[in-house]
This record gives structure tokens, C-alpha cells and sequence, in this order.
């Protein structure tokens, strides 16, 4: 068999990416980090003044789809970084607002169909580790392995955290632990594309276990889905 889609979904911070770049990395495929896409998209809106005392101002988002370019890049470290419209915004779309803000952003019809038609051009070659909420169920129906992620909310929250702390964030544990919780809430329960498993998804769940198990595991499922095992 030659190079297969990889579909990586799940809850948020529950280390999909982490893992999906890792292998990614050991079997020389692409990552595409779909959430960064919606996280870029959510901090055009920000910077333009979308977000309003009645919400999103949809119209002039629509109108602006077009101008939102959005793409990936290796930085010095090696580090895949985030690029919107030319600039790299891999540090301002982690923060707490775009996480905030970024749910009702995806729940959007016109930026779903956007960022999906961009994801399935990012494909089109096979070869690619795609991670996200809908990779399996929407962007990548007929993908060769599909992997739902989770652990629970507390887990994933301390993970977050930790992460945020490490990049000198000073937020606490329950306004983490309700981030995650909120997000879970609105990707699970929106109209479109809502968060759940693919029938013919493998799960994981990942609350007890190291990088290395998951990584390992991963590689596994790997070797099986793309006929080397
Ligand atoms: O993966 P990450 O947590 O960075 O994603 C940020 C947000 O983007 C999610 O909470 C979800 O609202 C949205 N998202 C989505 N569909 C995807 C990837 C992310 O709706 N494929």
C-alpha cells in the first residue's frame, strides 16, 4: 500500500497534536494542524474587530474569508509555526483569548467550508497526518486510519496548563479546567461538523498513559493501517 491519510480527532488538549506530529516526523509524513486553522481564522476576527457587544459580526467575516491566508512554515528550531497572511502568529493563537473565542468561530457554516476545502487540498497527495475534530467524520471520510482521542476533562486541563505555565502564562487551573469544558461543549453540540467519533474510528484514551506509550501505540496502528505489519 502506499502513503495513507492519518486522521487524528478528539477533545481538546488531550495531545493529539503532540503525537500526531511525532509521527508525522518518524514516518515522513505532513501534519496539518486543522485547529490552528480556526484558531488563526479566530484571531483575524479579533485584530479586525469581529467579536461585538451582539457577537460575531458574520457579514463582514464572509466578506473577508478571501483575505484570510493561512499557512504552515518551519521556523529556526525546526518548530512547525503558524503563518497568517504572511506573518507568524504560532504564539498569539495559543493564548487564552483565541482559545475563548475560537469555539463560536468554528460553529461558523462559511468558515467550516473553507477551512475543509483547504484541508482536502492539503491532502489531495495522501501522505499527511491530519488532526482535529471532523478529520475523520467530514474532511476525510475514507481516511486509511482514523484514531479518536480523549482523557478526562482534568487530565487534559492539568496537560494545558502545564503547557501554558511552561510559556510563562500565569492562569489557573479552573479557568483551564473551564476552557476545556466549554470547548468540549460547543464542539460536541454544534450543528455542523460537531465533535464526535467516526463508527469505524480505533479510540484512545490516553489519561493513563505516557508520551512514549501513546507514541508507540500510534506507530502501531500505523504499521497495521498502512499494510507494513
Ligand atoms: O485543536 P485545537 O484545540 O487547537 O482546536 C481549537 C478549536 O478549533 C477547537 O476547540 C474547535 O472549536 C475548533 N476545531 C474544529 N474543527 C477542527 C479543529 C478544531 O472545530 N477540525
Amino acid at each position: 500500500m502506499g502513503r495513507i491519510i492519518v486522521a487524528i480527532d478528539g477533545h481538546s488538549s488531550c495531545g493529539k497534536s503532540t503525537m500526531a506530529k511525532t509521527l508525522a516526523r518518524r514516518i515522513g509524513y505532513t501534519y496539518v494542524d486543522t485547529g490552528a486553522m480556526y484558531r488563526a481564522v479566530t484571531l483575524f476576527a479579533i485584530r479586525n474587530g469581529l467579536f461585538t457587544a451582539d457577537g460575531i459580526d458574520t457579514s463582514t467575516l464572509a466578506q473577508e474569508m478571501e483575505n484570510i491566508h493561512i499557512s504552515f512554515r518551519y521556523d529556526a528550531e525546526g518548530r512547525q509555526v503558524t503563518v497568517l497572511n504572511g506573518e507568524d502568529v504560532e504564539k498569539d493563537i495559543r493564548g487564552m483569548e483565541v482559545s475563548g473565542k475560537v469555539s463560536p468561530i468554528s460553529a461558523i457554516d462559511f468558515v467550516r467550508a473553507r477551512l475543509v476545502e483547504r484541508q482536502r487540498s492539503l491532502g489531495a497527495e495522501k501522505g499527511v497526518v491530519m488532526d482535529g475534530r471532523d478529520i475523520g467524520t467530514v474532511v476525510y471520510p475514507d481516511a486509511e486510519l482514523k484514531i479518536f482521542v480523549t482523557a478526562t476533562d482534568r487530565v487534559r486541563a492539568q496537560r494545558r496548563l502545564d503547557e501554558l505555565k511552561a510559556k510563562g502564562s500565569d492562569v489557573t487551573f479552573s479557568e483551564v479546567l473551564k476552557n476545556v469544558q466549554e470547548r468540549d461543549y460547543i464542539d460536541s453540540h454544534r450543528e455542523i461538523s460537531p465533535l464526535k467519533q467516526a463508527s469505524d474510528a480505533i479510540v484512545l484514551d490516553n489519561s493513563n498513559m505516557s508520551i512514549e506509550e501513546q507514541d508507540e501505540w500510534l506507530y502501531d496502528r500505523f504499521l497495521k493501517a498502512s499494510g507494513q505489519a
